[in-house]
């Protein structure tokens, strides 16, 4: 290859170290706060087959840009665990480097099955969210589906085949789990798992999402406090999303993600591979890059990495701190992509 490779930059000198790939727009819950039943129905057209990029595809396309200087892959969707045979990906991916940081975020129903395959393909850390451990709010809040038993088996499988420190997400969103999302920190204390809090995000256009209905994180905090006091710790890298917090008994750490009241834009050093193979630089873009186009038209690596760069270079996306700064113009995003197919 003659091009020139190694790390790029966006306009604001965040470098690209992430990307996070949606295997899959398709899911087995309904999340209110991200595919509602009501539109993601019997009759809603999910991506076809062809429409979604092949194994062999995202395989290249991650070669790239680890050529480009990407560190960490984030598998997810959609529910990466329904995409067949998501091992076999994984494993191709860690073959294209032993230092990369290969990691999977799951609504965990599958993983009980799953786990051992996926620590045997290479997989590094997985993420599992769990939005409550009280069987009537978790089934609300996963769409009238399921009860958390079969999750909390995966979990548990998970850490027996190996993988040490999951991470638990719980979106806290009000009147759904804000009266009881603590029990999920109290159920993972002294677990070395780490619980991560998430505010109620205006992601995509389909999740009704109101001001009202997030509890901001100092709200978290606050509730969190309460029962099991916490002080604050250092991040542990540029760019980690989460704010962290150590109980001062010594039971471990949580987290707390602010993307509504404290945004993190100037650390964001995230890209974004859609199921259908566009670049997408931001979590509240409104369109990406194709990138299928030209990989099924047998573009060279040069074609498809001057493509990357020149997208990366000119980003200026700060979606999270122009919200309520610049409202009008966070507005004038409507046709915002939604998370399953960009992956959260
Ligand atoms: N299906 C997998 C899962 O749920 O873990 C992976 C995809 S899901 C889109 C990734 C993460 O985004 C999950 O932790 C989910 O809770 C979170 N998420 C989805 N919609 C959200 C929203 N509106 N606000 C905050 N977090 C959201
Ligand atoms: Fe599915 Fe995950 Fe979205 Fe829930 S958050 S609907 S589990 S993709
Ligand atoms: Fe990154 Fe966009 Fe989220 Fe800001 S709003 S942190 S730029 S993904």
């Amino acid at each position: 290859m003659k091009i020139k490779l190694g790390k790029i930059e966006d306009i604001y000198s965040r470098q690209l170290k992430d990307i996070r790939i949606s295997v899959t727009d398709r899911c087995n819950y309904r999340c209110p706060y991200c595919m509602p039943l009501e539109i993601f129905g019997e009759k809603y057209a999910f991506l076809g087959r062809k429409d979604i990029l092949s194994f062999e595809e995202i395989e290249r396309l991650v070669r790239l840009f680890v050529n480009l200087g990407v560190e960490k892959i984030r598998i997810t969707g959609g529910e990466p665990l329904v995409r067949k045979d998501i091992e076999k990906l994984i494993g191709n991916i860690r073959s294209i480097s032993d230092k990369l940081d290969i990691a999977l975020t799951t609504n965990g129903y599958l993983l009980f099955e799953k786990a051992l395959a996926l620590k045997n393909a290479g997989l590094s850390r997985l993420t599992v969210s769990l939005d409550s451990v009280d069987k009537d709010t978790y089934i609300k809040m996963n769409g009238g589906k399921y009860g958390p038993s079969r999750t909390l088996q995966g979990i548990e499988e998970a850490e027996r085949v190996g993988f040490s420190n999951i991470k638990i997400n719980v979106v806290v969103q009000k009147g759904l789990n804000d009266h009881n999302f603590v029990d999920v920190a109290e159920f993972y204390r002294d677990s070395k798992k780490i619980v991560r809090f998430i505010e109620f995000m205006d992601v995509g256009n389909k999740n009704n999402w109101k001001l009202k209905d997030v509890i901001s994180s100092s709200k978290i905090l606050e509730i969190i406090n309460k029962k099991f006091p916490v002080e604050p710790i250092d991040k542990q890298y540029n760019g980690e999303v989460a704010n962290r917090y150590r109980y001062i008994d010594g039971k471990g750490e949580i987290g707390i993600i602010s993307s509504i009241s404290q945004p993190f834009c100037g650390d964001c050093t995230r890209g974004r591979l859609s199921t259908d193979g566009k670049f997408i630089t931001c979590l509240f873009a409104s369109d990406g890059i194709d990138l299928k186009k030209p990989l099924r038209s047998n573009a060279s690596d040069e074609h498809l990495i001057s493509q990357i760069k020149s997208v990366w270079s000119s980003r200026n996306d700060k979606y999270s701190q122009d919200r309520f700064n610049f409202p009008k113009d966070a507005d004038a995003q409507k046709n915002k992509v939604e998370m399953y197919y960009i992956g959260g």
